[in-house]
């Protein structure tokens, strides 16, 4: 486990070993050079196998007719032969041997070396050899080939059958011969072979070298592609297509460059409607007062109407200002909510008991249906600015002498609350766009009526930030239902 560590380290400070093309480097190398090792030493070992073989056979041959020749003549007997003798010396320099020729009584009749004439030899060899076997067996250690090769003579003997030809074991040749002239040109070849090899590794290196640069250059082309837009979103969307993984890379980054577009274009957006919306009351308190300046004898009524008016649009711009802020407040995520068990039931009753004067104004009756008690774990504020708003909106956007009706209800999971109203309504279109910030169905109206047009963009965030949903239902002119669910049990992600 230790080296293992050691090695992870190691690797961690060399960024360069952790790369793709060093790991293709390798394989190639491996791939390539194992097996030209392998082959060189297979075919060495072949080399030798096959030549010792060949030479056994070859020299064997000649022992064979060298034996015929023994027996014709007579050699056994008489080792004066200069013809044998002749044979024996060629035998024995041309592949640098030895020869004992062993009589019928295993005393040695010749030894090219002139050492053990006369003496007795029996070896295992030598008795199977009596037995009529040609053996032969490589000494590598040494370097040298022995083999026994029996000296027969066919004789005819008389049997039952009549005259039958029987071949007799008259003595035996013990020949050993050097392989040192194999391993001279298996060294030689194997050098040579060393040569090659060391020619075909740089050839390797060299392959592998161009091959990993080749086959890593389309990530290096991905990071360019991706560094070239680091500095600013172009329109066009790039593309390495040279591997399929590369392609789905920069699907992915493609992707991601296109959300970031939409991201930055909504930021934009959003930006030039904050300014937008708070320049407007600035301009309508700037024409104020420009018009009271302007006439230096206004009447009291006047001045008194037209600071209300100016009064009125400083209320305005702090309205924005307030729920910009409480926006801002809403984009932080779930871990900052405040959450505490909250009784929804007198949550909503306090709410609608501060907003009921505001609907006594216009003659609305506000009711709340509480079917059974509900308490939650939840952000009490942000659970405040939901009620309020939706309240808030069934009373702005309903008619004189309207109703507005507050529904509390829970399941086993979730509590609902549901505001509907009779009120003005929406048309289907608008529908989708009433969560958007500064989104307004009737600006004018809505301006008039003291709206930012934030109030459902908060709501909405309030009520995913507690995984709720919040839905709407809208009839023009007949009227409008928030349904808003959230869990009663807040389950908190790490
Ligand atoms: P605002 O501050 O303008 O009320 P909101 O975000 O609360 O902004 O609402 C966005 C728009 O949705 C409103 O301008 C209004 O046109 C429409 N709307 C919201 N609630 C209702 C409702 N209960 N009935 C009709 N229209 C509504």
């Amino acid at each position: 486990m230790k080296w293992k560590l050691k090695l992870k380290k190691i690797f961690g400070r060399i960024a360069f070993l952790r790369s793709l093309r060093f790991r293709l480097f390798v394989i190639f190398l491996v791939v390539g050079i194992v097996p030209s090792v392998f082959m060189r030493y297979g075919i060495m070992e072949n080399y030798e196998e096959h030549a010792i073989a060949l030479r056994t056979t070859t020299v064997q041959t000649q022992l064979r007719i060298l034996a015929n020749h023994l027996i014709t003549y007579n050699y056994l007997q008489d080792n004066s032969s200069e013809v044998v003798g002749a044979e024996l010396d060629m035998l024995s320099n041309l592949y640098e041997g030895r020869v004992l020729i062993i009589g019928g009584n295993f005393k040695v009749v010749k030894d090219t070396y002139a050492i053990s004439e006369g003496k007795i030899i029996i070896s295992e060899e030598v008795i199977r050899s009596f037995g009529g076997e040609s053996l032969s067996n490589y000494d590598r250690e040494h370097g040298f080939i022995e083999m026994t090769t029996p000296i027969t003579e066919t004789v005819k003997v008389m049997t039952d059958a009549g005259e039958v030809e029987q071949s007799v074991v008259r003595g035996v040749m013990l020949t050993s011969i050097s392989s040192d002239s194999i391993m001279t040109t298996k060294e030689v070849l194997n050098r040579k072979a060393l040569i090659l090899e060391a020619l075909m590794i740089m050839a390797i290196i060299a392959i592998a070298i161009v091959l990993s640069n080749l086959l890593t250059r389309p990530f290096g082309r991905v990071t360019q592609a991706i560094s070239a837009i680091k500095a600013g979103y172009t329109d066009e969307s790039i593309s390495v297509p040279d591997y399929l993984e590369t392609e789905h890379i920069m699907t992915a980054f493609n992707q991601l460059l296109g959300r970031m577009k939409v991201l930055d274009k909504s930021r934009q957006e959003f930006v030039s409607n904050v300014s937008h919306e708070l320049k407007t009351p600035m301009a309508s308190i700037k024409v104020l007062s420009d018009s009271l300046i302007s006439q230096p004898d206004a009447p009291v009524e006047m001045y008194r109407e037209f600071m209300g008016d100016i009064a009125a649009e400083i209320d305005r711009e702090n309205r924005i200002i307030t729920d910009l802020l409480s926006l801002v407040k809403m984009d932080k995520t779930v871990a900052d909510l405040n959450i505490s068990t909250v009784n929804m039931n007198e949550l909503t009753e306090l709410i609608l008991k501060r907003l009921r004067p505001i609907a006594r104004k216009k003659d609305i009756e506000i009711v709340f249906e509480s079917i059974r008690p509900v308490t939650a774990e939840v952000d009490e504020v942000k659970m405040s600015l939901i009620i309020s708003n939706l309240v808030e909106n069934a009373i702005k956007y309903n008619k004189d002498h309207g109703s507005v009706k507050v529904t509390l209800d829970a399941d086993h999971q979730m509590f609902s609350l549901e505001v509907s109203d009779t009120g003005i309504g929406m048309p289907e279109e608008a529908l989708e766009h009433i969560y958007e910030r500064f989104y307004r169905v009737d600006k004018s109206h809505s301006r008039e009526i003291g709206g930012t047009g934030l109030g459902l963009a908060i709501t909405r965030s309030a009520v995913l930030m507690h995984r709720g949903q919040i839905t709407v239902k809208s009839l023009l002119d007949e009227g409008t239902t928030f349904l808003v669910k959230v869990p009663l049990i807040h389950i908190k992600t790490v």
